[in-house]
């Protein structure tokens, strides 16, 4: 198969679009990456430890009773603070992925900075639970173009942070030895970041929305997808989804996109694990030449 954009994508027998609920657990680490001050907050850092503390054994609870396994990503902050809560999730059968350590800003950094924050956030996974990523997803969804050659040459099955397409494919990484990876891509309408995220002093607009219209929002989401044969990629954070009304609106999600003909509904690592399978050549992602006027 070649690159596809949707309709005609090569899902398993029996299925014909494919979805993953994802998580990034981002705790403290979000907020202390560009304000270490923030650290006397005490406010403000109960608000973001409530995701490891009590979002994630209530996403727990509810992936259980709906039978999901899901993709959680941990930056190494989180994993070297919460260690019970991460092998938890090993624990009930989940996938740990990578999300940077202190969730870095990658925007513009060298890739010498780049792959030091790799290396730490493996040691840190590694440390917490004895996992070795196979998924990787940029803190902010923010890539450098030597990004994906970084994650092949440390041996990840694919990246989740990219936001052009509908579907996986392969991207070509030029690393030696290891001349592809899989891309997931994602997409800020399904990102609950954009819906619930206020805190005075620090990130949102103000409006915390209702979780009847976001559920309204990435249904509609979901039905095109399955529509059309693509890819239902969900991002949410503990300390914002795990909020009770906002579980209970995601589970009536996850019912009812469980309920779709023929929808593959699974962890990134099989989807990228289908990918390497029946996708094509890698493609060569063009960066764009700006000439002076
Ligand atoms: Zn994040």
């Amino acid at each position: 198969m070649t690159e596809q954009d949707g309709a005609g994508f090569a899902w398993p027998a029996g299925c014909r679009a494919a979805s993953a609920f994802t998580f990034d657990v981002d705790a403290e680490s979000c907020v202390l990456v560009n304000d270490p001050a923030a650290v006397d907050r005490m406010s403000l850092m109960g608000h973001q430890s409530y995701g490891p503390r009590v979002g994630v054994p209530r996403l727990l609870r509810m992936l259980e009773r709906q039978e999901v396994r899901a993709t959680f990503f941990v930056p190494g902050f989180t994993a070297d603070c919460y260690p019970d809560v991460v092998k938890s999730i090993v624990d009930h059968g989940h996938e740990i992925a990578h999300h940077g350590y202190l969730h870095e800003p990658m925007r513009g950094i060298s890739a010498e900075d780049e792959a030091e924050f790799l290396d730490r956030g493996l040691e840190a996974l590694d440390r917490a639970a004895g996992v070795r990523p196979v998924g990787y997803r940029a803190p902010w969804w923010e890539t450098n173009w030597h990004t994906p050659r970084l994650l092949a040459e440390r041996g990840f099955a694919y990246d989740s942070s990219l936001l052009d397409d509908d579907v996986p494919y392969r991207i070509e990484t030029s690393a030696p030895g290891t001349p592809s990876l899989i891309e997931i891509p994602v997409d800020w309408a399904l990102d609950d970041w954009e819906q619930y995220a206020f805190y005075p002093g620090w990130t949102g607009s103000g409006v915390i929305e209702s979780p009847l219209k976001v559920l309204e929002m990435w249904w509609l989401e979901a039905r095109a997808r399955h529509a059309e044969g693509g890819c239902f990629v969900l991002t949410n954070h503990p300390f914002l989804s795990g909020r009770p009304a906002k579980t209970h609106a995601l589970e009536e999600l996850v019912e009812r996109v469980k309920g779709l003909d023929g929808m593959w509904v699974t962890t990134l690592q099989e989807i990228a694990a289908h990918a390497e399978e029946v996708c094509g050549p890698g493609r060569v992602h063009q960066r764009p030449e700006v000439r002076p006027a």
